[in-house]
C-alpha cells in the first residue's frame, strides 16, 4: 500500500526546524502538485526565490516543507491523483500526506471562533488563535472498507456511481458523529446494499491522504440469501463474485485493492 515506504521511516513528530540542501520543498495550487519540469521534486538549494517554509514531516533525514512555489521558474503541475502511481514511492507517499496538510493550512487560515487571523503553533502541528487562543489540528476523517463473503465464499464488488474511480471496489463510506466504527461497518452496508453484516473482524488501516481519511478495512459475513437493494446515488454495481473474478489493473496504492487481491489469494 502507498504508505508501506519501508525501507524508508516516515517520521511524523513535530519538530520545526529551518530547511537545510538536500531537504524538499513542496508546493500546490488547488489539487495540483508544483513539480520541476523533469518530474522531480524542488530541493532547498534550488529554490531561486524567497519563500517561507512551513515544516511538515521528514522521511529518513529528509526534511519536507509547504511553501508558495507558484513563482518558481521551470515548474510544472501534476495532479495529486498522479502519486498512486509515481515512483519512488516514499517521496509519493509524501506528496499525497503534504498535501493533506497544505490543504488543511490552506484552510485554516482564520479563526472558526473569532475570526482573528491563525499562525501555525511553535509546538504541535496546530493552527492557533493569538486572540482568543483556539487551536485547530490536522482534519482526519475516520472511514471503513468492507470486505463482505457469503456461505459460498463468494465476495461482494461494488462499482461507484459518479466517481472518476471505475474499477472494481469495497463497501466503503465515512464514520458519522456517534457511533462506533464497527457501528460504521453495519451502517454503511446497510444503506449501499441494503445487507445485514455479522462476524465482523479488523483487517488493516490505510491512512489515505486523497481524502483526509483514516481507513479500516474489515471482513464481515453476509447471507447470500438477502436480497441486494442498491443506493443508486452511491452505486451503480453490486454483486457477489468468485474467487477467479476478473479485476483488471488492481493498484498497488489502495487497502481497498490489497482486500482484494488477498480475496483472490485465498487469503482473507
Ligand atoms: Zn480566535
Amino acid at each position: 500500500m502507498y504508505q508501506d515506504i519501508a525501507p524508508h521511516i516516515y517520521d511524523n513528530h513535530y519538530h520545526p526546524c529551518p530547511p537545510s540542501a538536500g531537504d524538499i520543498i513542496l508546493g500546490y495550487e488547488d489539487n495540483q502538485i508544483l513539480m520541476k519540469e523533469d518530474g522531480t521534486f524542488l530541493h532547498y538549494e534550488e529554490c531561486r526565490r524567497e519563500h517561507s517554509f512551513q515544516y511538515l514531516f521528514a522521511i529518513d533525514q529528509i526534511h519536507f516543507y509547504l511553501s508558495d512555489l507558484s513563482e518558481e521558474d521551470a515548474m510544472q503541475k501534476v495532479s495529486y491523483r498522479a502519486m498512486r502511481t509515481y515512483e519512488p514511492s516514499d517521496l509519493a507517499f509524501a506528496a499525497v500526506t503534504g498535501w493533506q496538510l497544505y490543504q488543511w493550512y490552506r484552510d485554516q487560515k482564520y479563526c472558526g471562533k473569532c475570526g482573528e487571523e491563525m499562525h501555525p503553533d511553535t509546538a504541535e502541528r496546530a493552527m492557533r488563535c493569538p486572540k482568543c487562543g483556539n487551536l485547530v489540528y490536522p482534519k482526519i476523517m475516520p472511514a471503513v472498507i468492507v470486505g463482505i463473503r457469503n456461505e459460498k465464499g463468494q465476495i461482494l464488488l461494488t462499482k461507484y456511481a459518479n466517481r472518476p474511480y471505475t474499477k472494481f471496489a469495497l463497501v466503503a463510506g465515512f464514520a458519522e458523529i456517534g457511533e462506533t466504527i464497527e457501528e460504521t461497518v453495519k451502517r454503511e452496508v446497510k444503506e449501499e446494499t441494503d445487507l445485514d453484516v455479522t462476524d465482523l473482524t479488523f483487517y488493516k488501516s490505510q491512512p489515505w491522504s486523497f481524502s483526509s481519511t483514516l481507513l479500516f478495512g474489515f471482513w464481515a459475513h453476509a447471507d447470500s440469501h438477502q436480497p441486494i437493494i442498491m443506493d443508486d446515488g452511491e452505486l451503480k454495481e453490486a454483486g457477489w463474485y468468485d474467487r477467479d473474478v476478473n479485476v483488471d489493473n488492481l493498484d498497488q496504492a489502495s487497502l481497498t485493492a490489497e482486500m482484494i487481491r488477498m480475496y483472490k489469494k485465498g487469503r482473507d
